[in-house]
């Protein structure tokens, strides 16, 4: 649909895909006129100082999709103490016990997958494709960890020794968890840190982002409904500013996992390193600024496609998402000329009209700062094209996907969270240098090459710092337990998510003598 020189009549072809998805757009439309609620979970502390938000919709602000009561100090107190006194009970319950919650909410996810959605396009405007991707994830963290913890935490490994002791090793849950998890994936990620801390054996605090706790609180919904005890979870919306300092400085609190932004993950580092009682694990994905390598082998159709979906699929709201186009000179206009095309049938709109491409940016800070970027570059940039704005975007916070020829990677001092492309053009010698200008900014999340020359990709694979690499694909929706997804320095501590050492982490493993 989208490569410059096919360009395909996508209004009509759009009225198909519509009625063919007829009975799917019922179940969804049957959610979309809800109002949701969300206060904090299971409800035990009642506080009439809590502040209460309005939620509108990002693709049109007059929209109200429901209210959020935010957690105060008390209901942080008091999450604590919950999650605490029910540690013991849980963490000592065999893993296959308390997978079996895991399998549960899996299949309620599945269930209710009409109202998730819906939820999905009001609250976080994300497209069908991406809503749908993203139950899909949260039910696949859901089983992949029920399944490792049930492989490797059920029952204790032997360890072998030569001094006549039998000793086993045991792996058991630390205490209570915080789960930090982020807007862009509001059910994915969500779900996925909390099915982790639960299944290793943890009682979890579950604190979602501030602007998507609807999706969050129904999830939570569905989770409790599985019958799982009571205090293991609880679940805490609120302003990571207002409860986050009380939250992390508690002495009860064990271990904490993050997804977001790299300045927060600092700022929570460094209010863990504060703490003057025992040092806990701290797990952060963070962002990235992330680059594809375009060699002049490359298939210039099969860079665009894997361009555009990298960089504007999601309105480049994803970590993983592709910021900086390295492409070499022998092929650079050929390669930006179908771009321009490509970009000129991207579809910006309603995220819950089959037809759109691109969604609107969480809200106005977003869409503010990536409009200020764009603006500031186009004074010292060369503006290489943008996809108009259409007149159903006039309400909400969009931002016109934009291509921009900049000279070096160092004109970027930190990521910037949207639908944003920055291209640079190479020299065949200045390979090598590119990777290293690449390492230089510190992060290492997603790299994608694209060449068929097998030296070049794999010695670039071998020399770049990144989590993850690609070749000759795109660059976003690592795939749970295919593609293990988490970076290095600035992008995050590890493990994986989603990945075979991802569980341990949220364990403590103590050596037993075995009783014979
Ligand atoms: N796992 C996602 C991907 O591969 C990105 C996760 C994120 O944005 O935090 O696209």
């Amino acid at each position: 649909k989208i490569f410059g020189d096919e360009r395909l009549n996508s209004t009509a072809i759009n009225i198909d895909i519509d009625s063919q998805w007829q009975p799917f757009n019922a179940g969804v439309a049957a959610f979309a006129e809800h109002y949701w609620y969300a206060t904090p979970l299971p409800m035990t502390t009642t506080d009439v100082a809590a502040e209460i938000i309005t939620v509108t919709a990002p693709y049109d602000r007059r929209e109200v999709v429901g209210e959020v009561t935010f957690a105060t100090h008390a209901h942080v107190d008091n999450a604590i103490s919950q999650a605490a006194n029910a540690f013991s009970d849980w963490s000592t319950s065999p893993a296959s016990v308390r997978c079996r919650y895991l399998l549960l909410l899996a299949e309620r996810l599945e269930l209710h997958q009409h109202e998730l959605v819906a939820l999905c396009h009001r609250e976080a405007g994300k497209t069908i494709q991406d809503s749908i991707d993203e139950i899909r994830e949260a039910v696949d963290f859901c089983r992949y960890y029920a399944q490792q913890a049930t492989q490797h935490f059920e029952s204790p490994q032997r360890i072998t020794n030569y001094c006549g002791i039998d000793q086993q090793l045991r792996y058991q849950g630390r205490g209570v968890f915080v789960c930090i998890s982020p807007w862009n994936f509001p059910l994915a990620i969500f779900i996925g840190q909390i099915s982790a801390a639960l299944a290793a054996g943890n009682t979890v605090i579950a604190k979602p982002a501030e602007q998507t706790s609807l999706i969050a609180y129904r999830a939570i919904e569905l989770l409790l409904e599985t019958g799982i005890p009571a205090g293991v979870i609880q679940f805490l919306p609120g302003r990571g500013a207002d409860i986050g300092p009380q939250l992390l400085s508690d002495e009860r609190i064990a271990g904490v996992v993050f997804t977001g932004s790299t300045p927060t993950a600092q700022v929570i580092n460094r209010t863990l390193a504060a703490r003057e009682c025992a040092p806990v694990p701290f797990i952060a994905e963070t962002g990235g600024q992330n680059a594809m390598i375009v060699d002049s082998t490359a298939l210039p159709e099969q860079v665009v496609r894997d361009v555009v979906r990298s960089a504007f699929a999601s309105a480049g709201q994803r970590c993983s998402a592709l910021r900086v186009l390295f492409v070499q000179a022998d092929i650079a206009d050929r390669v930006i000329d179908l771009i321009k095309g490509a970009m000129a049938e991207i579809k910006v709109g309603r995220p819950e009209l089959h037809r759109t491409d691109v969604g609107p940016v969480i809200d106005s800070v977003a869409r503010n700062k990536l409009l200020t970027h764009i603006e500031t570059l186009k004074n010292q940039a060369q503006l290489i094209a943008q996809t108009p704005l259409s007149a159903e975007c006039q309400f909400g916070y969009f931002v016109p996907p934009t291509a921009i020829e900049i000279s070096h990677i160092k004109r970027l001092q930190q990521e910037h969270f949207g639908p944003i492309l920055h291209v640079i053009r190479f020299k065949a010698n200045e390979l090598y240098q590119i990777v290293d200008q690449i390492n230089h900014t510190g992060f290492g999340l997603t790299l994608a090459i694209h060449s068929r020359n097998e030296r070049t990709y794999l010695d670039i694979e071998q020399r770049a710092r990144v989590g993850n690499c690609y070749i000759n694909r795109d660059q976003v929706g690592a795939a749970v337990g295919v593609q293990p997804f988490g970076g290095q320095g600035l992008s995050g501590t590890g493990p994986k998510a989603g990945g075979p050492h991802y569980l341990y982490r949220f364990t403590q493993d103590c050596i037993q003598p075995i009783n014979k």
